[in-house]
């Protein structure tokens, strides 16, 4: 059976799983890099189903390839592989693996989608083997290896957020963001979409047009007519870097926790360990800050006793 994929920008622009393929999982009648394309009939057939949406937005620049440690032989690269593939498949047992969706969108100067919007359940199924996914995903990463573009990298997944969380891919059927209750510091809850944005990136803005970051679009991302901003960053350096300062330019703060930003560092091999751990929240969709991805951490730890 031939698969149909469809462009999120009109769903008169369909394609076949070739065609798809080939165009990066880009449609190749909108714009460059402006129309997503997405599985027809990808999304279950119930009437109306309430979706999550995790988007990776990674950087697959040349420094990337670069040791992730002093003395150490894995790369940047591989060590983010792993930890993705890593974060994904401890999600395993999730009872809502149908509902939801993964997107992983490489970025060098050129963007690529390195895994199409896809729900876990089909990740678990096409690859059993998480070793397997894992080298894919490497694999992808490694033929891109060129400068850092990541104000396009945003402008698209903030593009495909936006309608995501409007509800208006028709193709993806009658569907409605899943919604969860934060609660804020004053004890006052907030409705905001299941949907997670995670930038990582070892690098600032660096193209051949120049290093100026740009104001993050998902500040002015509304659900309902409030703003919610849905991107978390992590920045793979060090303190005082000029890519250090831009990512945390993006930042906003945590709904829970006032007095923390949407941010994370990693500047010591010791913290690499909570990579994992914060690719398995977005991929959950479930918080948005280092204090956040502490306390599910000393959740999880208590359930295994
Ligand atoms: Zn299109
Ligand atoms: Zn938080």
């Amino acid at each position: 059976m031939s698969k149909n994929w469809i462009c999120v920008n009109d769903s008169q622009h369909v394609f076949d799983a070739q065609t798809a393929a080939s165009n990066g999982y880009f449609c190749p009648t909108c714009a460059y890099g402006e129309g997503i394309l997405v599985e027809g009939g990808s999304v279950t057939s119930q009437a109306t189903s309430d979706l999550g949406l995790c988007i990776m937005v990674l950087d697959c620049s040349g420094s990337m390839n670069d040791a992730a440690f002093q003395n150490s032989p894995i790369s940047k690269n591989e060590l983010v592989a792993r930890s993705v593939t890593a974060g994904i498949y401890s999600l395993i047992g999730n009872s809502s693996k149908e509902f939801a969706y993964m997107l992983i969108i490489g970025f060098d100067h050129e963007i690529d989608i390195l895994l199409p919007f896809t729900n876990l359940e089909t990740i678990f199924r096409d690859y059993p083997e998480s070793k397997v996914f894992e080298q894919e995903l490497l694999s992808k990463m490694k033929v891109k290896g060129g400068a850092t573009d990541i104000n396009e990298a945003l402008k698209i997944a903030f593009n495909f957020t936006q309608q995501f969380i409007n509800s208006s891919i028709s193709s993806l059927g009658n569907y409605a963001p899943r919604v969860q209750s934060v609660m804020d510091n004053n004890f006052e809850l907030h409705n905001i979409p299941n949907v997670r944005v995670l930038l990582f990136t070892d690098g600032g803005q660096y193209t051949t047009s120049g290093e100026r970051i740009l104001p993050s679009p998902f500040k002015d991302l509304s659900f309902d007519g409030k703003n919610f901003d849905l991107l978390m960053s992590a920045y793979y350096g060090e303190v005082g870097e000029k890519g250090y300062s831009q990512l945390l330019s993006l930042s906003s703060k945590c709904p829970s926790h006032f007095d923390t930003d949407q941010f994370f560092l990693f500047d010591d091999p010791k913290k690499v360990a909570n990579l994992k751990g914060l690719f398995r929240m977005a991929s959950g969709a479930s918080g948005f800050c280092p204090k956040c991805l502490e306390e599910a951490n000393t959740v999880t730890t208590d359930n295994r006793q």
